[in-house]
């Protein structure tokens, strides 16, 4: 029986773990070594800001694996023995694999700036739930100055969100380039812009950061900008363990157009810790939800034989940004929607997405406390 070992369970794991009964049928013995929770990006703007319930975007792993077949160890990959195909948890614990797979997210790219530990990084999700209780349990006597460095989609989502509480008094949104989110189309870009001045956040661009402290952060220039909070926006890299384990390097595990490690048959890679080498994909979770069939189909296919399914990204992809205040923007291509529709629409395909892997008796709740 190959042992097949999934390590985290981001988008295409969770695809695979619900579709186990196949490979279990098929021969696989399968494990999965995760943390119990998995936290969806697509409401976390809005969790952590306190707009939803903190736990809206939430999967309880366990529960999911708990009909599957599967194997759970609760826990982190720590290190890896690609010779000996060992894996070593958190805990301790030894597992032996076959086939490896991993889908273990990404990381806030630093950017070359010097962050002291109390910044808030947007991504691993974990540090950006802090946020709302930072704001809501802070000693403060006056509302809070938010300072929001990196102008991308996640940047914008929480500036927005952000200046909208009754708690924070000023959001700042600091970009090192001349404009904030330069990958939307123009309208939407300028749009943007009204929306940002209409709810008062300070707009500082051409701003590089050299350094964000607890309170204040110097740009290159010399400018000195004060806060109360700041949180890290400057893009996703993929997690420093992979240069450790030897697999990768920032830019993610190098795969090839079946999801596979460039030299490693038995090894595959899938989501934002990957460097997938047929061309360089944006680190948002379409990629992975649909990357999980094509790793489901290749797992199968190999016991099997047969030639191994390839992933073929979509040229362009729906995304919609959550602005708070019931407002969204969709944007695919450069068509581009501003409203209370986008927003809807968002909502809509989350919750979908979210029941899928929620049904089976978790015990976390759905909360869709929009306020
Ligand atoms: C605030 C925010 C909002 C976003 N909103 C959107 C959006 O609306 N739409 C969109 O398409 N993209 C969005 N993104 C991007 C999106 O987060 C990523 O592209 C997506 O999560 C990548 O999915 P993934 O499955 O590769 O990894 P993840 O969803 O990050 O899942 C990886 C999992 O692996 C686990 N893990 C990490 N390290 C280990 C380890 N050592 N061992 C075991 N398990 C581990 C993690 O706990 C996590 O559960 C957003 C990003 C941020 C930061």
């Amino acid at each position: 029986m190959p042992d097949l070992l999934l390590v985290g369970a981001g988008h295409a794991h969770l695809y695979v773990v619900k579709h186990a009964g196949e490979l279990g049928a098929a021969g696989y013995r399968v494990q999965l070594l995760a943390p119990r929770y998995f936290d969806y990006s697509g409401v976390a703007s809005a969790t952590a800001a306190g707009a939803l319930d903190s736990e809206a975007g939430r999967i309880d792993v366990r529960a999911l694996v708990g009909v599957s077949g599967v194997d759970f160890h609760e826990g982190t990959l720590e290190s890896l023995d690609p010779e000996a195909r060992i894996a070593i948890t958190s805990d301790g614990v030894r597992l032996s694999y076959d086939v490896l797979s991993v889908n273990i997210g990404s990381v806030v790219a630093p950017a070359g700036i010097h962050v002291h530990p109390t910044v808030l990084r947007v991504k691993p999700l974990s540090g950006l739930a802090d946020l709302d209780v930072r704001l809501r349990n802070s000693a403060r006597s006056s509302a809070a100055t938010v300072t929001v460095v990196g102008g991308g989609a996640t940047g914008l989502e929480l500036a927005t969100h952000l200046a909208v509480r009754r708690d924070v008094a000023l959001v700042r949104l600091v970009e090192s380039g001349a404009t904030v989110g330069a990958d939307l189309p123009a309208g939407a870009r300028k749009r943007m812009g009204r929306l940002l001045a209409a709810r008062g956040v300070d707009l500082r661009t051409g701003c590089v950061v050299r350094d964000i402290g607890e309170r204040q952060l110097v740009c290159d220039d010399g400018t000195e900008i004060s806060h109360d909070v700041a949180l890290l926006a400057t893009g996703l890299s993929a997690p420093p363990l992979l240069a450790e384990l030897g697999l990768g390097d920032e830019n993610g595990v190098p795969v090839r157009a079946t999801l596979q490690h460039v030299d490693r048959d038995e090894v595959y890679a899938v989501g934002d810790c990957a460097r997938f080498l047929p061309g360089p994909l944006p680190r948002i979770g379409v990629h992975g939800v649909r990357q999980g069939p094509v790793l489901q189909r290749s797992l199968l296919a190999r016991l099997r034989g047969e030639c191994l399914p390839v992933y073929q990204p979509q040229r362009r992809a729906l995304s919609i940004l959550d602005l708070g205040d019931g407002v969204g923007l969709a944007v695919r291509g450069r068509w581009w929607w501003y409203g209370a529709g986008p927003l809807r629409l968002k909502r809509f395909i989350d919750r979908r997405w979210l029941r899928r892997y929620r049904e089976g008796g978790s015990p976390v709740r759905q909360k869709w406390s929009s306020r």
